[in-house]
């Protein structure tokens, strides 16, 4: 049965590797739970002069290695399940990149899609202030999620560095560039995807410019995905899709003619050439790797025994179901799981950090070429946990990081 509670889900999959590390109990215990959350109220002045209360939430998960680090998001629909359950990952995701840095997520319950800039930069601002207490570079950096963007994280650290009388770049990332952002954020989940695929091609003696792939999901991961598998790998795109649906053309696809087309008719699928094809249809092409960039629960039980792939990336967070997982390893599918896939972003918001203590920016290859370090490191390190436990990559994903969250928390003396 698929979870609906987020966070149960996240504890169910913390249990699962308890079970396979044979973890002090106690220790699992510590771990089940956030280390701390804020649940504050953000009085707003609207444009029509009415006053609105907005609820916001912030979730400080585990800080044994360091800061912790997590976005924020706007959402109508934010509950404190899912960010406890996003924070939970976000630990995991930096512990298995090895960043110094824990985990956290933050929330606030509104429409930023019914909300004028004004309206939604008053927000932005109060609900720093009202955190202000428990965040700072050295304590706890947010960054952009679902529905915010550079110019909210512009706003949030201008808020902060007013309060604090200091100009406070390190407290936010995912800034523009001329306030703190760093070179290469744009594409950097990509691009560790796409050094995840590589490595795990290598492993596999699959050659990539031979490759075919399909993308499901053509938004910032999706697009640049296919983009970069294209240009620096020479592999064949033969498939797309976006919420209207999919596109197949086993010529190949020019990725910038196809987001061209996006941009113009909103879709991809108005691609001409292609033939038209679902969502569900293109997870099970013929393909040698299968990039899911775009939603949650796409690989279950009941396709997963036609899944082709024999790279399944997965850029999109949450793609796979548990029992999609099982029959995916048994029939040799190498899945990247997500929080090792996708984690280019994080890695790329940590170098941002870095900068801004430095005070010295580098130039974008510099970034790329130390985030394909870290990620080559850490996809070696978490295969090397599946071989060694006999666990699929996810579990092992789950292992490695945890371990080491582990392992800092009893140098520190917490447990
Ligand atoms: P985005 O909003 O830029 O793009 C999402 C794309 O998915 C759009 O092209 C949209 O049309 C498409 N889509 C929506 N519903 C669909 C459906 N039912 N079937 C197929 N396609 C559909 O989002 P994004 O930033 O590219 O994020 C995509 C996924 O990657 C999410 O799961 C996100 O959490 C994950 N992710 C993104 C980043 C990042 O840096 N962008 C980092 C980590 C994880």
């Amino acid at each position: 049965m698929v979870q609906s509670n987020p966070f149960v889900m996240a504890q169910q999959q913390l249990d699962e590797c308890a079970r396979i590390m044979n973890l002090d109990p106690g220790i699992h215990q510590v771990l089940r739970v956030p280390a701390r959350e804020i649940h504050v109220s953000l009085p707003v002045r609207m444009d029509d002069g009415s006053i609105r209360v907005f609820q916001g939430f912030r979730v400080q998960y585990n800080d044994a290695k360091g800061p912790t680090k997590g976005g924020i998001r706007f959402h109508p629909e934010e509950t404190i399940d899912t960010v406890r359950a996003l924070a939970a990952w976000m630990t995991w995701k930096c512990a298995v990149m090895d960043l110094p840095l824990g985990g956290a997520k933050g929330g606030v319950i509104c429409n930023p899609k019914e909300m004028s800039q004004g309206e939604l930069e008053r927000l932005s601002r109060a609900y720093i202030r009202a955190i202000y207490p428990l965040i700072g570079p050295d304590k706890d950096v947010p960054a952009p999620d679902v529905y915010t963007n550079p110019q909210i994280m512009a706003w949030m650290m201008d808020e902060y560095s007013k309060i604090a009388g200091k100009n406070q770049f390190g407290v936010i990332t995912g800034k523009p560039l001329p306030v703190g952002g760093s070179k290469g954020r744009d594409k950097a989940t990509a691009w560790g995807g796409m050094v995840a695929i590589q490595e795990a091609a290598g492993v596999l003696g699959l050659n990539l410019s031979k490759a075919t792939v399909a993308v499901q999901g053509y938004g910032n991961a999706g697009y640049y995905a296919a983009f970069l598998l294209h240009t620096i790998c020479g592999a064949k795109i033969v498939a797309i899709s976006d919420s209207r649906g999919g596109i197949f053309d086993p010529k190949g696809i020019n990725p910038d003619e196809a987001l061209k087309c996006k941009n113009d008719t909103c879709s991809v699928v108005n691609l001409p050439g292609g033939q038209r094809i679902s969502n569900e249809d293109l997870l099970e092409l013929e393909v040698d790797i299968l990039v899911p960039a775009a939603l949650e629960n796409v690989i279950t039980e009941k396709n997963a025994p036609r899944i082709k792939a024999k790279i399944v990336a997965e850029l999109a967070n949450g793609p796979t179901t548990p029992e999609a997982d099982q029959i995916l390893y048994r029939n040799g599918v190498h899945v990247i799981p997500d929080f090792l896939c996708n984690a280019g972003g994080v890695t790329v918001s940590y170098f941002e950090m870095v900068q801004n203590f430095y005070m010295y920016y580098w130039e974008e290859e510099e970034v790329m070429k130390r985030l394909a370090k870290k990620m080559t490191t850490a996809y070696h390190t978490v295969l090397d946990t599946s071989k060694k436990y006999s666990i699929h990559m996810r579990q092992a994903a789950y292992v490695t990081a945890v371990q080491r969250v582990v392992e800092a928390m009893k140098l520190r003396g917490w447990v």
